[in-house]
């Protein structure tokens, strides 16, 4: 059954309720994670809690409760779900405020934990590989909104997927203001070309993916060389293979940009094998402590 934690309470997914005043709803003003659990175990929860907490400094929020108490409430909340291996949104709003903007008038953080099932691509679709546009609206500068930040406000990532849905594709593609290749509206993007895998720095502002780097990691233990690099529009047309990471997608092909086929126009060798591999870590998956 879904599940949600709101500030220590469990209570069932439909019974789960915040004010209308909370900031989260009225200005997008808190932070959230998007975890997995597999084999039982949430996968890599120090990352996600020591990026939580970077996404609160950055905006200046103060998390009422510490690391170690954040872990246990992820994990207790996941254990009363009794849900085979679900996927966890933890969100920290700034809480219930006035219709004002100003954070200091807000009581306190709320933190929110759903414990619910996800499946945004079919298998077929990680068989078949998805079909891409690159899109107009840029991802938000970084020093307007860091994309590091992963803040409550998507609408940037929201506008694009609207403009992907209106290509009728399955993902959309975001360069920065400089045209360089940024990041998906929910996904990190990683090119192969010549057996090197290549995926854009942090510079080019993008949220620092936990699947990326596990991705990163899988690649150099089986041999393959990886270089985080600028891309453009160009890199990514005349690329050998082409594939999106993040936690609800885990590792997902793309076949098409721009209705250009991506070398044959079927997922490529490299990208396939770590589809493997990741799914292998996965399934064996251990925990952290
Ligand atoms: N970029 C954006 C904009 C995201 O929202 C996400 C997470 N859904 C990612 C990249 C991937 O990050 P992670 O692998 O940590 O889920």
């Amino acid at each position: 059954m879904g599940l949600v934690y709101i500030n220590g309470e469990l209570v069932p997914k439909e019974e789960a309720k915040i004010s209308v005043f909370d900031h989260g709803l009225l200005y997008g003003d808190g932070i959230f994670e998007g975890i997995r659990v597999y084999n039982g175990h949430i996968f890599h929860i120090n990352a996600h809690v020591d990026r939580l907490f970077n996404s609160a400094k950055a905006i200046n929020l103060e998390i009422p409760i510490s690391k170690s108490e954040i872990k246990e409430a992820l994990n207790k909340t996941v254990k009363a779900s009794e849900l085979d291996d679900p996927y966890i949104r933890l969100v920290i709003t700034r809480g219930e405020g006035t219709l004002g903007l100003d954070p200091r008038k807000c009581a306190k953080p709320q933190i929110i934990i759903i414990v619910d099932k996800i499946q945004l691509y079919s298998e077929e679709l990680y068989k078949k590989g998805l079909n891409t546009a690159i899109v107009s609206t840029i991802r938000n500068h970084y020093e307007a909104l860091n994309p590091r930040i992963k803040s409550l406000n998507y609408l940037n990532n929201i506008l694009a997927k609207i403009q992907c849905a209106a290509f009728n594709k399955d993902e959309g593609i975001m360069l920065n203001k400089d045209g360089l290749v940024a990041e998906c509206t929910g996904d990190n993007i990683f090119i192969v070309k010549d057996s090197v895998v290549i995926t854009p720095p942090t510079s080019a502002g993008i949220l620092l993916g936990i699947t990326r780097n596990t991705i990163i990691d899988l690649a150099r233990e089986k041999g393959i060389e990886v270089k985080e690099m600028d891309l453009t529009r160009y890199d990514l047309y005349t690329a050998d293979e082409c594939f999106l990471t993040g936690t609800a997608a885990q590792i997902i092909s793309v076949v098409t940009i721009d209705d250009l086929k991506i070398a044959d126009g079927v997922p490529g060798k490299i990208t396939l094998s770590l589809l493997d591999a990741f799914r292998n870590l996965i399934s064996n998956y251990a925990g952290e402590k």
